[in-house]
């Protein structure tokens, strides 16, 4: 039987969050292979690589699907699509500065030397800021470059900001704000391409799932009307009779980010008793 192939980071940042987002889509894999597993319940075979090579391997048509930064995507250049963002992974490339120098713009760093593992994404934004600047490519550890006199500033991955601090940097500039990507390969032959439509599907159900909650309460009936124009769907909210008769209960399922927002005007409104729930999945 064919099978789908899909490549995860076999280590790092990516890894853990890719394995849970096959296992919420109710795929099981062995784990204790190294370089490749076969999903126990669906026909997919999950290669574990760096995440470096993961875009010339779906140009290649050698696997089918990706999960990978959007940094690196956009720094490859390769011929792929990209599918769905999976709202994790999440970070910035920034270019960041040693804290004590008078750099305070991107101005500042003409005719001057940037250490990155990013160039053709930093060339670009260079070249539309108009900024003509020495670019350094080295492929690891950037964040030390300034401190051993190899540039005068870098341009990296950030997330907290905690590596920086540690190596004496200050950020002064965001050039791309990046998530985890699911990227498929251009052409993916049948029957793999239905194979790979069956997972699409698995995931958005759980990426909606994750952006959601499931919101139950209790409104007395003189608020009632209240609550539902401002939970109004087009079919939902569910509405259901209480023992008391002059109750109601009403479920509905809210954004994530919106959560606590709409929580307090819910109570302003009249709602009482809430019970706010994960949602598992998520199928229109
Ligand atoms: P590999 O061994 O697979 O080449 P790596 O060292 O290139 O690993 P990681 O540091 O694990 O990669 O980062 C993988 C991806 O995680 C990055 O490309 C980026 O999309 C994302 N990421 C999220 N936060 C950060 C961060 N603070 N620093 C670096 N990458 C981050
Ligand atoms: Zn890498």
């Amino acid at each position: 039987m064919e099978h789908l192939r899909i490549a995860l980071q076999k280590s790092g940042r990516l890894h853990e969050d890719s394995i849970r987002l096959l296992k919420d889509c109710g795929i099981d894999m062995n784990l204790s292979q190294r370089l490749k597993s076969s999903a126990l319940n669906f026909p997919l075979e999950i290669f574990f690589l760096r995440d470096d090579d993961i875009p010339q391997y779906l140009e290649e048509n050698i696997i089918d699907l990706g999960i990978v930064g959007e940094n690196l995507i956009l720094e490859k250049e390769r011929k792929l699509k990209i599918k769905e963002k999976l709202g994790f992974g999440r970070c910035r490339l920034s270019i960041a500065v040693p804290k004590n120098s008078d750099y305070q713009t991107i101005e500042d760093l003409s005719e001057k030397c940037i250490a990155t593992s990013y160039p053709n994404i930093l060339k670009k934004f260079l070249d539309k800021q108009q900024i003509q600047a020495d670019i350094h490519t080295i492929s690891g550890a950037v964040e030390i470059a300034p401190g051993i006199g190899l540039s005068d500033a870098i341009c990296d991955l950030v997330s907290s900001g905690g590596t920086l601090f540690i190596n004496g940097l200050r950020e002064i500039e965001t050039i791309l704000k990046s998530e985890a990507l699911l990227v498929a390969s251009q052409n993916i032959k049948f029957p793999r391409k239905s194979l790979a439509e069956r997972l699409y599907f698995r995931i958005q159900a759980v990426k909606r799932a994750r952006n959601n909650k499931y919101v139950m309460l209790n409104v007395s009936n003189k608020y009632l009307e209240n609550i539902l124009n401002f939970l109004s769907g087009e079919k939902s909210p569910t509405v259901l009779p209480l023992a008391d008769p002059n109750w109601t209960a009403v479920h509905a399922v809210i954004e994530e980010k919106n959560l606590w927002n709409s929580i307090e005007r819910l109570k302003a409104y009249g709602a009482q008793d809430l019970l706010v729930l994960p949602i598992k999945k998520m199928i229109p």
